[in-house]
């Protein structure tokens, strides 16, 4: 409400009466100091006492207001100045109000006294004046503001109370106080009214405005008595896509070609080069056809593309390599991670198409992503042609749906020798010969044409070398020393050329001592007809033992352990290294490292299958959360275990965990938090290869046995590779599944470290227990375990399949068995076994262990007879003459017999009189003379 606005009479109301003998308040038109006309009211009675006079508002409404505030302009007359006047006079007047919801006032009511009316302040003015100048207008005209609250009524009015003054009431204005609609902090706040005192403080919630997030919560600002907002709490930011314009205000999309990927208050950015938007409000910038981004490219940076052909290739060749140098491609497609690829392709083979390189053509640094623009590659054919492409690839080629320019060179290699001979091994010796076997160059290089052997006696010059070419991989060289030690080296030669002599390898012939020894104890090399085959091998048996009573002893060369064989055999960088549980000073670490714990709930135990060592094996279900349920075998801990033992039955899983290949058996984890503990691996549902053979005695071909063979090898090649030496590979240690994959298994130490002899097949030696029939030579007499001495318990698994299960040397005692093998008996080819078979079994008994084939040579070995299933056909003709190395000592000595009848009855063999008889095996001749058939 203002006063000064009113364009008529205020028409307030008046006590007492006007125009009653005392004067009270009166309406009067006058001026303001802008010389507006103003609606005023006077009173002046300062000479009567007992002055009480009253003037009311009319009826204001609230308005929501919780504060009213009062402003007066007024005047006041000094009563000092007005001659005469009696001490009643007054300068002050009172300022009242009563609430109301309704506009119910009358000329009587509310009573003209304090109570119903509340006074809000008695107002004195700052300024009297004490004359009125000629026009009457000069006047001192006090403002004076009162507030009161709260007030909670639909409205009230205001009342002056005059008590003897002389004053006029210029003009009231009535007025509360509000925060106005704002935007600020991106959220919109309403209007809001100041509180009902004036020190409240009024909270209002703002909402974020459109396109604008909130950042912190709540949002909010207090309106004060003062209607003005102050503490700002939380705030709301424009959403990625917009950004602020307007003060803060508003928040707008992007324009096309422009982003904002974050919320915040920054702006919009251009697109960076190579990019544009779809829309408005883009968060990023697509990149244009041809160009890409990585993932880790930030959206700030162009896009690129994929980098230009390398430039200008040169190449030089020397012999079977080539150096290829080129320069960077003009365009980096806009990146700085280009790297090179190097595709090989050999052309002219044959047909005139090029084809890619095989695995052994070598690259240095590497093949794939090279950094230096230049690579040298080796081991290529000679005299072939080959094409290579030199790829440039950055960031961003795989998502090119191209594939990456590149620059080609065409190449011809040329001549180059073979390179050396890795391997070389004895196959059998006497007095004065030498039988010796290697292997090709793994880079003919071209047609072999022949080898050059070359050989002199250890003890004298190299100068002194005698050659000898053959045409062949095997050589006999006659002529030799008895007794002696003689240095070989073998070399290879090409149209191009002789390679280089392989290392050099010490063979040593036979004494003159041995070999009397060795005649004069020689019995009937066992031979045969299918049907008498196990006569034969028994009789064998007793030979051996007979030999071994005797005292038949030839001590090892002083040389033995110098015979190197030479191998260039290396270990690929980064090949992961077995690491035994052991050495971890608490085994329980191990366990945790290498075997996932697998919570009880996932394990179904359905039956028992087997008895290990420490306790029942099981086959049951697994399921994994997340995973299809499968089958696996569990084998537990019996309950009461010692600390030890449950530490030693847990070993195998840490030591089962770090394998990973497809003929090893497979952990899948261990349940140690709940008891029995268990170790889980995966089901192989023809259970141990040993019991399975025996149960399919002849029923599987050659090809599916050696199949198995190579499959062991494999695993055993994997192991060796991890530097694992397995000490107890054994047909019974191996695994079979419904598919016929070996896998090799038990990998437990403890039956070695115990000393409980109630199993046989372990006997204690120096502490140990060791498996006697598998275990190569040097590890039963000095523990000299290797994976040298692991290929000869390969040897016997060999053995073990193609016999389908026989017991390796039957049922001679483990001492007759270390006995012969020392007097290099060996086993003799199990019936229908082809004889590369058979001698790949001898060579995985050489007595030195370097002379013994690399799993990884028997892999390759067998994937051949597997390639070539004719290199099976061969059997071992037993009465050939052939030397069947170790085995050649077994030529019959009938001359302390002087019938067959006699011999047959002095080697137990006596039931088989009538079978000789009726074969007309009746003299010794036709005895020594019998066939296989
Ligand atoms: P071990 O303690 O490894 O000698 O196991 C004892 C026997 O349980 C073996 O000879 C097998 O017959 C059987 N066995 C062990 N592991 C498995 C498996 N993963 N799958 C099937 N049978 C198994």
């Amino acid at each position: 409400m203002d006063s000064t606005t009113a364009t008529a009479e205020l028409g307030w109301t008046v006590y007492p009466v006007s125009g009653s003998s005392d004067n009270s308040w009166e309406e009067v038109s006058g001026y303001d100091e802008h010389m507006n006309t103003i609606r005023t009211y006077q009173v002046c009675n300062v000479f009567d006492s007992n002055q009480n006079n009253w003037v009311r508002t009319k009826y204001i409404r609230r308005r929501g207001a919780q504060r009213i505030h009062v402003e007066m302009k007024f005047s006041v007359r000094d009563c000092s100045s007005i001659p005469n006047v009696p001490g009643s006079c007054k300068e002050t007047f009172n300022l009242y109000y009563y609430e109301s919801d309704s506009d119910t006032a009358t000329r009587t009511s509310p009573a003209w006294m304090e109570n119903p009316w509340i006074k809000v302040d008695t107002i004195a003015a700052d300024e009297s004046f004490s004359q009125v100048d000629l026009g009457g207008r000069v006047m001192k005209i006090n403002t004076e503001v009162r507030s009161f609250g709260p007030v909670s009524k639909n409205g009230f009015y205001l009342a002056f109370q005059d008590y003897g003054g002389c004053m006029s009431l210029i003009a009231v204005r009535v007025f509360y106080r509000k925060c106005p609609r704002i935007i600020t902090n991106g959220a919109l706040f309403q209007e809001t009214l100041s509180g009902a005192e004036s020190t409240s403080l009024v909270a209002a919630r703002g909402v974020c405005i459109p396109n604008a997030e909130e950042v912190d919560v709540p949002i909010k600002l207090y309106c004060n008595g003062d209607g003005e907002w102050m503490v700002p709490i939380g705030r709301c930011m424009c959403k990625a896509g917009n950004e602020v314009v307007e003060n803060g205000t508003v928040c707008r999309a992007c324009p096309s070609g422009f982003f904002k990927p974050t919320q915040g208050d920054e702006a919009c950015m251009q697109c960076p080069i190579n990019s544009r938007t779809t829309s408005e409000g883009a968060i990023n910038c697509v990149c244009r056809n041809g160009y890409y981004r990585t993932d880790s490219d930030p959206l700030q940076m162009p896009c690129t593309t994929v980098p230009s052909a390398p430039q200008a290739v040169i190449s030089s060749v020397n012999e079977t390599s080539v150096m290829l140098e080129w320069m960077p491609p003009r365009d980096s497609g806009g990146r700085e991670d280009v790297v090179y690829n190097i595709i090989c392709k050999s052309c002219g083979g044959g047909r005139g198409g090029c084809t890619r390189c095989g695995d052994n053509v070598q690259f240095l640094p590497r093949q794939l992503g090279l950094t230096e623009s230049r690579v040298y590659i080796s081991d290529l054919l000679a005299h072939t042609q080959y094409t290579f492409e030199v790829q440039a690839v950055n960031g961003v080629s795989d998502q090119s749906p191209y594939s990456p320019q590149y620059a080609s060179v065409n190449i011809t290699t040329n001549q180059a020798a073979p390179s050396t001979v890795s391997i070389m091994h004895q196959v059998s010796r006497t007095v004065d010969s030498i039988t010796l076997s290697w292997s090709q160059p793994d880079q003919p290089n071209g047609v072999i044409l022949d080898y050059e052997l070359q050989y002199y006696e250890k003890d004298q010059s190299e100068y002194n070398s005698t050659t000898v070419r053959s045409q062949t991989n095997t050589a006999v060289i006659r002529g030799l020393k008895s007794g002696s030690i003689y240095v070989f080296q073998v070399r290879a030669r090409t149209v191009a050329g002789f390679g280089r002599y392989s290392g050099k390898l010490y063979f040593q012939t036979m004494t003159e001592e041995e070999y009397n020894t060795s005649i004069q104890e020689k019995l009937p090399l066992i031979i045969g007809s299918a049907a008498a085959g196990l006569v034969f091998l028994i009789a064998l048996v007793v030979i051996i033992i007979v030999c071994n009573r005797r005292g038949f002893d030839r001590g090892d060369s002083e040389y033995t352990d110098k015979l190197q064989h030479y191998t260039s055999g290396h270990m690929s960088p980064g090949m992961k290294i077995y690491i035994d549980p052991f050495t971890y000073e608490d085994p329980n670490e191990a366990v945790r490292e290498f075997a996932k714990e697998i919570d009880i709930s996932c394990v179904k135990i359905e039956q028992v299958i087997g008895a290990g060592e420490f306790g029942e094996v099981c086959s049951g279900n697994l399921k994994l959360p997340g995973k299809r349920e499968m089958f696996v075998a569990i084998k537990t801990l019996k309950s009461g275990y010692t600390e030890k033992q449950r530490r030693d039955f847990l070993s195998e899983a840490s030591i089962m965990g770090q394998f990973d290949h497809p003929n090893v058996i497979h952990l899948e984890g261990v349940v140690t938090k709940s008891s029995p503990v268990m170790i889980i691996t995966e089901f192989m549902e023809n259970g141990s290869l040993d019991t399975f053979l025996r149960q399919n005695d002849g029923q599987f071909t050659v090809i599916q046995l050696v199949g198995m063979l190579r499959g062991i090898a494999s695993g055993m090649k994997y192991l060796a590779d991890m530097n694992y030496v397995h000490r107890d590979l054994a047909a019974r240690n191996i695994l079979v599944n419904s598919n016929l994959v070996c896998k090799v298994s038990d990998f437990g130490l403890s039956r070695f470290l115990e000393d409980d002899t109630s199993d046989p097949t372990y006997t204690s030696a120096l502490g140990g227990k060791i498996p006697i029939r598998w275990t190569a030579p040097e590890a039963i007499q000095y523990r000299k375990f290797t994976s040298a001495s692991d290929v000869w318990s390969y040897g016997i698994v060999m053995w073990e399949v193609m016999s389908y299960g026989e017991r390796p040397y039957w049922d001679m005692t483990n001492q007759d068995v270390i006995n012969a093998i020392e007097q290099d008996y060996r086993l003799p080819p199990p019936m229908d076994c082809p004889s590369a078979l058979h001698q790949l079994m001898l060579d995985c008994w050489q007595k030195d262990r370097n002379n013994r084939p690399k799993f990884s040579q028997i892999v390759n070995n067998l994937d051949k007879m597997i390639r070539n299933p004719n290199t099976l056909k061969a059997m071992t003709p037993l009465s050939s003459g052939v030397h069947l190395p170790l085995l050649d000592r077994s030529i019959p000595d009938f001359s302390t017999f002087s019938t067959v009848d006699e011999w047959l009855d002095a080697i137990k063999m006596g039931q088989y009189k009538e079978n000789f008889a009726s074969s007309d095996f009746s003299t010794f001749d036709v005895v020594s003379q019998m066939t296989m058939e």
